[in-house]
């Protein structure tokens, strides 16, 4: 047998760097790990791709953690019915008010009821609409309840009784809650230190300075005819740096002229100037 270095035994992922000292000065973060609990009619759907990859493997490590709640089993009745036909009429159905705030209350077990730590939120179309700085924001807290919605949405009251955020994915509508979830937990699980292995690349990439991220390249040095710009093999870091940052400005400017706007006033620079870059 060959001689292996001994392995872990708690649930925390150690780098072979690490001296032992920085181990212990560790905090245990399993313990308080940032949690979702997900309100829906479809709890199979959960983890899905959240399951896979850098949010997959910190999921497995106890970095974070997940709950789906199944809102059927709150249902009226022996069928468990969770909608109704829309008061004033029209098309579809709408999600029981009653039905769902039994699925909150059970959601709120052991929660903070200061919504700072930990957000309530109605994935919905006409919320505000989602983005890296919220991403940031939710993933401060100590974890958040997300309902989804399915049909034509859920009883106005149930949003107004349980003073429910509701957060928009964008201007286009889906069919149900779920797929927004997981781009909500998605976006701010890899935000929670360690769960993605570089955390420096979660400060160079796009939004993060309030830049579009400058493009991206990697071997064959060329390729179709088309060749890595030379000045990223060129091993001057600086040059690399100041490249990257008239790349990534270049290309805001071109293609969110408001997101330009934005930073040219943070930086005290007129959004109009010409660089030569
Ligand atoms: N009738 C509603 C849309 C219902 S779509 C309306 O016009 O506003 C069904 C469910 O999908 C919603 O309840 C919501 O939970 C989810 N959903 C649809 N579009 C979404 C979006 N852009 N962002 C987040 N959730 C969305």
């Amino acid at each position: 047998m060959t001689e292996t270095p001994p392995k872990s035994h708690g649930r925390l992922t150690i780098s072979p760097s690490m001296k032992p000292r920085d181990l212990m000065a560790e905090p245990p973060r399993v313990k308080n790990a940032w949690r979702a609990k997900i309100i829906t009619l479809f709890p199979e759907a959960f983890p899905g791709v959240l399951d896979m990859s850098l949010t997959g493997k910190a999921l497995d490590h106890g970095l974070w953690a997940l709950e789906a709640i199944d809102l059927r089993t709150f249902g009226e009745g022996r069928h468990r019915n969770v909608d109704d036909t829309p008061a004033g009429g029209g098309a579809g159905m709408v999600l029981r008010a009653d039905v769902v705030a039994r699925a909150m209350d059970h959601a709120r077990q052991g929660t903070p009821v200061d919504r700072a730590r930990w957000p309530v939120i109605y994935l919905s179309p006409r919320g505000k609409k989602f983005d890296q700085e919220m991403a940031r924001r939710f993933a401060q807290c100590d974890g958040l309840t997300l309902l989804c919605g399915r049909f034509e949405g859920v009883d106005e009251r149930l949003l107004e009784e349980y003073a429910v955020e509701e957060v928009s994915l964008g201007d286009f509508v889906l069919t149900g809650g779920e797929i927004a979830a997981q781009a909500l937990i998605d976006a701010t699980v890899r935000l929670i230190p360690r769960v993605l292995g570089n955390q420096a690349s979660t400060e160079e990439e796009s939004f993060s300075a309030g830049l579009l991220e400058f493009p991206q390249y990697t071997k064959p040095a060329v390729w179709m005819g088309r060749a890595i710009p030379d000045v990223l093999l060129s091993g001057n870091h600086a040059n690399v740096a100041r490249w990257r940052t008239g790349m990534a400005e270049r290309l805001t400017k071109e293609r969110r002229p408001d997101l330009w706007r934005a930073y040219c006033a943070a930086h005290g620079r007129d959004p109009d100037e010409d660089r030569e870059l």
